[in-house]
């Protein structure tokens, strides 16, 4: 919890967490990738945290939650990092191009320049830093597989990559149009259904830059709210799709009721 409103005051804080049936000690973190159809191409947003973790034992179900929703890892065709995480890496390991043997692998290239510069450690926070060797390798591994972009840029049909930098400095948040209708994945520019609504100035460790990690939180809550766009965020309680209400001087977040396919 020491991560999270380290810019707020003590009692404030702790006021926060209890109204809010946070403990002291952890807050639960769920991963949720994110697969799109777009009817010509699977799309798979982000990869979890990857199996075998000691710190994330209910983590690495990816492959078991492809197999259930009837998609083998040949049929994934595009794979977009929002950033390097390992929460959001972690479910490529050094044979990437083994375990999804047709996929690309889109970032922004900025995160892939930060995360790949023999100087990494020198431009991440520290606590970062441990990861930097297993991710260069699973990048050095995809070779050409590899397909960095700039903000902005559409990432398939559709789906254009937004410029959400400040958790890392290449964060990318994707807009999704189908029809009339559009959904953002948040990634990490929206961290929390609690004190990232309530609260977008309240900074938390994880940001690369603190400041600006607030600042594009608060730009892409207000725009979601203002558009009235359908929400899917990464850390939110499953599956973590919804909507963003304005409300006072933060916003709140509305899940949709889940739809059963069948
Ligand atoms: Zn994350």
């Amino acid at each position: 919890m020491d991560s999270i409103a380290t810019n707020a005051e003590a009692g404030e804080r702790k006021a926060y967490f209890d109204a809010h049936y946070m403990t002291a000690d952890a807050f639960p973190l769920q991963a949720n990738p994110l697969l799109i159809e777009t009817g010509e191409k699977r799309i798979l947003v982000d990869t979890g945290m990857g199996p075998n973790l000691n710190w994330a034992p209910t983590a690495g179900r990816l492959a078991k939650s492809l197999d259930e929703a009837g998609v083998t890892p040949e049929a994934i065709d595009t794979i977009v990092l929002t950033h390097c995480h390992v929460d959001h890496v972690g479910g490529l390991n050094a044979a990437a191009t083994k375990q999804f043997p047709n996929a690309e692998v889109v970032l922004s290239e900025t995160e892939l320049d930060l995360w790949n510069s023999p100087d990494a450690a020198s431009k991440l926070p520290e606590w970062a830093v441990p990861g930097v060797p297993q991710l260069q390798k699973v990048l050095a591994s995809l070779g050409d597989r590899l397909r960095p972009i700039k903000s902005g840029a559409d990432v398939a049909t559709g789906i254009a990559a937004l410029d959400t930098s400040g958790h890392t400095q290449g964060h990318i948040s994707l807009l999704v149009g189908s029809g009339d209708e559009q959904l953002l994945i948040t990634g990490d520019a929206v961290p929390s259904i609690h004190i990232a609504f309530d609260r977008p100035e309240w900074e938390i460790i994880w940001d690369h830059d603190r400041e600006k990690g607030a600042k594009t939180r608060r730009a892409l809550l207000d725009r979601a709210a203002h558009d009235r766009l359908l929400v899917a965020g990464y850390h939110y309680p499953f599956p973590g799709i919804g909507h963003v209400v304005k409300e006072g001087n933060g916003f709140r977040w509305l899940p949709v009721h889940w739809v059963w396919d069948s």
